[in-house]
């Protein structure tokens, strides 16, 4: 049995920067992920991370403003506040550390425009923000020697007398299961995009810490919040980055025009996510698409211009389509990329459970509300990794020792060993495809009760027929085909949990938008859903959001 002060489950920005804190703060710290470290999801983000620095002429005001507006008025703006104070200082930590920006002509750091901000306040690096982040954290955790359990797959927590005591693990590569004990446990596992079909994540996003959460007793907050991308590309998904509207890249119709002028006529496609992928769809169901989709214009741009700022894009546009975007536009629709929704916390991280922290995608403190602004995301992963490490500090030092029952262990080898002797069934392939398909029709860019009680049906169905799923292979090294069917059973939870949020809120608010109750309704809906385990089965509850300075309004960009 391994013993740590502090276990951190997950080695994306939120999981590192959480560990490198620990340690700095003098605990024995651990990390667990199941891929390396920079193969975890945050590698992707390419776009950015906002933060308002005062030296540029800007202020974390601003920032707060355009971040409760883009939540449509559903974070937690407390929480909004302490993003964007810390913000600045986050940004030069970083740099301090390694990661080198990108800079103006003038040798500044310099900064571009994302969706739903007036001001260019988003850093970045090339196209690869998230990959160099991960980069200089990982360098960080190599030199403080920290404890990495590199692909190593978490089953469960571990709570002992109302506490969490730790996790039980298996290492990928043997087979080899442990329990790992710990005074505190930060998740960080990131985001459930593949509960979705398609989506812009990884296939290793699925969503396990939410469930791991939901199973010891934690809720989860705002799961219907769902975020769809304006711009992924036609037939795969893949992304294709903000920066190109930032840059001034244009979204045009079947019939050529820049239909945006009609539902943002002051922010055009740098409204917010959720109004984009709103009017795009509108404009695919009024028949004005074409295939399905709408097209991405940066022909304006010019190829000098495309290829020096927006290389990768061009890179994606020529191998999967063909296309030269310095000479055509490229056809893309919105597609799930966030989920807003998470393990509920407090603005240091800490959940209900005592011992119990969760920083990054899988965790709703509350910043991004109804809607994320894009580049918020890598910000709310450096400012409440940090946070949550800092604050189990004074937890973890309030115990001496820490004696956990080996039966646990056990208990759970059984578990697995008896998924392993199913003697057939289905494959987990099958429900996987199932439960992203549900979930697309069900709680897409538009959703009404018909539609997601479907999906809560169907969901429920799936769950049913999980224990039909057979492993066929019954090896330990690499048992690729276990670790998908345990992700499917976290997927499931997740799913069901998004299902239930989305038939309790009965208003539209951001990216929840029903046909059949089109209006936000603050009267009775200025309010967090909240979705756990009671018995067994799902019980939502709702509880107040936090308002400092900014009452609500009327949404309009
Ligand atoms: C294509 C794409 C582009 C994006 N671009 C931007 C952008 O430009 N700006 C922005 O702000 N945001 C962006 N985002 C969102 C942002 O990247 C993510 O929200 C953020 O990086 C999540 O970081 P994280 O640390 O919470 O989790 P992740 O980076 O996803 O890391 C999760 C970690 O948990 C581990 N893990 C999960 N489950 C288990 C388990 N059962 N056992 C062991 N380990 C486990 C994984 O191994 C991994 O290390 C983008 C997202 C995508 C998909």
């Amino acid at each position: 049995m391994s013993k740590h002060d502090l276990l951190i489950i997950g080695a994306g920005l939120a999981g590192l920067r959480a560990a490198v804190e620990g340690v700095r703060q003098g605990l024995n710290v651990a990390v667990i992920t199941k891929v390396h470290p920079v193969r975890s999801h945050s590698n992707a983000a390419q776009g950015g991370i906002n933060a308002a620095l005062t030296d540029r002429g800007d202020d974390w005001r601003d920032h707060a403003l355009a971040t409760i507006k883009g939540s449509d008025y559903l974070a937690d703006q407390d929480a909004v506040e302490v993003m964007c104070r810390e913000a600045g200082e986050a940004i030069i930590e970083l740099e301090n550390m390694g990661v080198i920006f990108s800079r103006d002509d003038d040798g500044k750091l310099g900064t571009r425009a994302f969706g739903g901000q007036k001001k260019a306040r988003t850093y970045f690096v090339g196209a690869i923000t998230g990959s160099a982040l991960l980069h200089v954290l990982y360098e960080q955790s190599v030199k403080y020697d920290l404890h990495i359990y590199e692909e190593w797959f978490v089953t469960k927590l571990i709570k002992q007398d109302g506490k969490i005591a730790g996790a039980i693990a298996f290492d990928i590569k043997t087979g080899q299961m442990e329990l790992i004990t710990a005074k505190a446990v930060v998740l960080a596992t990131g985001g459930a995009g593949r509960v979705f079909e398609p989506s812009t994540n990884a296939l290793i996003c699925t969503g396990d810490g939410l469930s791991l959460a939901m199973q010891v007793g934690a809720p989860l907050m705002d799961t219907e919040m769902i975020q769809y991308h304006p711009t992924t590309l036609a037939g795969n998904g893949i992304l294709l980055s903000e920066a190109a509207r930032g840059y001034g890249a244009y979204l045009i119709n079947s019939e050529g025009d820049r239909f945006m002028e009609k539902y943002a006529p002051d922010y055009m496609e740098l409204a917010s996510r959720d109004v984009v992928s709103r009017a795009e769809q509108t404009e695919i169901d009024e028949g004005r698409g074409v295939d399905g989709c709408v097209y991405l214009d940066l022909r304006h741009l010019g190829k000098k211009f495309i290829e020096e700022r927006l290389g990768y894009l061009q890179e994606v546009a020529l191998e999967f389509r063909g296309i030269d975007l310095s000479e055509s536009p490229i056809p893309i629709k919105p597609g799930m990329h966030y989920i807003m929704g998470g393990i509920k916390t407090d603005l240091n991280g800490a959940t209900n459970i005592p011992g119990l922290y969760a920083a990054g995608e899988c965790a709703n403190v509350s910043v991004h509300g109804a809607n994320r602004l894009g580049a918020n995301s890598l910000l709310d992963t450096i400012v409440f990794g940090r946070r949550a490490a800092v604050n189990s500090v004074e937890y973890i030092k309030s115990f001496s020792s820490l004696e956990v029952d080996e039966r646990e262990l056990s208990k759970e080898k059984s578990r697995i060993q008896n998924i392993l002797d199913r003697p057939r069934g289905m494959r987990s392939a099958e429900l996987r495809n199932k439960m992203g398909a549900t979930m697309t029709k069900g709680i897409g860019v538009w959703r009404d009760k018909d539609s997601i009680i479907e999906a809560m049906a169907k969901m429920k169905d799936l769950r049913g027929q999980l224990p039909n799923v057979y492993i066929e292979n019954k090896g330990k090294v690499f048992n690729t085909d276990l670790v998908s069917y345990l992700e499917l059973e976290f997927m499931v939870d997740v799913a069901e949990s998004i299902c239930h949020g989305a038939d309790k809120r009965l208003e539209s608010r951001g990216a929840h938008f029903r046909t059949d109750m089109k209006s936000r309704n603050d009267a009775d809906w200025l309010k967090h859903t909240l979705v756990q385990f009671a018995d067994e089965e799902l019980n939502t509850t709702t509880s107040d959001v936090t308002i400092t300075d900014w009452q609500p309004t009327e949404r309009v960009y």
